[in-house]
């Protein structure tokens, strides 16, 4: 029986933040002091994420996300992928990154089998980067990114926050990139999930914006929609040189089609990004519940899953954690 919610949406896609830590402190998500981290115990062990992984694989999640913070300030992170890789059932295991430790790592995450990433890189421009991310090491991204080509990486998607005043002047910057190095670019709207609680409306970079701003440059055509379960509308270059991806999550929903549930560091699943409630696994986990326990919560909370985001709405009230303590 498929993992169903009680509007039929089939939900196979986990994103698990296996931190709440990182060594950044993007404008869009974090402040500039961090923020107070979890402590060590409460965060989920890697033994504890696999049995997880697993039991919710017996249900028909099949494609994992390792996310965070920054999930690469995590001890071993290719010891997990070792776990993850070794559940029969999962089809598919990824991982997102901004890209500071991959020139170090990338060879020993391709060796524990990790074959996708999506790294995050608003701007090609050093000086922006620093004040973007508030880190000084514009460099040592690229390196790792040429890195991770380097060791076989494939596909390499890029993940840009669209943001009005920042992002315009690179469009086709980007899209420029995406087709010599045949990664997928994809421009992500400005959600409100900053910790700062800064966001404003008017800070979006729309989908169409972006859209309009590149096809001027490279003529864009949509990819037809159903082709993948993405959450990002696919354009691909009419001259036949690749394809960027938008993600409208403010002013094109998909919530209709959304697929995916998501872990906190700290073991709480969450069903939707902007939720207000969440099902603890942590203690479960820990107290001797049964795999059959386990199961039975884990459908029960994807079967309440939230219908969709309210932001568009008046009554719109934002999530205590913020992105990076939800896992993006
Ligand atoms: N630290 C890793 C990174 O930056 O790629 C993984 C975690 S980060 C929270 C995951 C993604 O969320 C990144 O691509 C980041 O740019 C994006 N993100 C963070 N805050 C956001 C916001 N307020 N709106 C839209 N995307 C955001
Ligand atoms: Fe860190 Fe990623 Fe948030 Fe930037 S977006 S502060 S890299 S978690």
């Amino acid at each position: 029986m498929p993992l169903l919610d009680r509007l039929g949406r089939r939900i196979n896609n986990l994103r698990i933040s296996i931190t709440d830590r990182c060594n950044f402190r993007c404008v869009y998500c974090m402040p500039e002091e961090g923020l107070k981290w979890f402590p060590r115990k409460d965060i989920l062990t890697y033994e504890e994420i696999a049995r997880f992984v697993g039991i919710a694989s017996g249900l028909g999640i099949d494609k994992i996300r390792l996310t965070g913070g920054e999930p690469l300030v995590r001890k071993d992170v290719p010891e997990l992928v070792r776990l993850l890789k070794a559940i029969p059932a999962l089809k598919d295991v990824s991982l997102t990154t901004n890209g500071y430790s991959l020139k170090e790592i990338a060879g020993k995450l391709y060796e524990a089998g990790l074959r996708r990433l999506n790294i995050s890189l608003d701007t090609l421009d050093a000086e922006k980067y620093a004040q973007i991310t508030r880190r000084n090491v514009f460099g040592k991204v690229m390196e790792g990114i040429e890195e991770a080509r380097r060791v076989g990486f494939d596909p390499i998607k890029i993940n840009v926050v669209a943001m009005k005043g920042l992002t315009e002047a690179e469009l086709v910057d980007f899209a420029a990139l995406g087709r010599e190095k045949s990664y997928q670019v994809r421009f992500i709207e400005f959600m409100p999930l900053d910790a700062d609680r800064h966001w404003d409306r008017a800070d979006i970079l729309t989908a169409e914006e972006i859209v309009t701003g590149i096809d001027t440059a490279y003529p864009l055509e949509r990819v037809a929609e159903g082709v993948t379960a993405e959450p990002a509308t696919l354009y691909r270059f009419r001259d036949g040189k690749g394809e960027i991806g938008v993600i409208a999550s403010v002013t094109e929903p998909f919530c209709e089609q959304c697929n995916r549930v998501r872990l906190t560091a700290d073991g709480k699943l969450r069903t939707c990004l902007f939720s207000i409630r969440e099902t603890d696994f942590r203690e479960p986990l820990r107290n001797g519940a049964s795999d059959r326990d386990i199961a039975e919560r884990f459908r029960k909370a994807v079967w309440d899953k939230e219908p969709g985001h309210l932001i568009n709405t008046v009554g719109f009230a934002r999530p205590a954690r913020s992105m990076s303590q939800i896992g993006g």
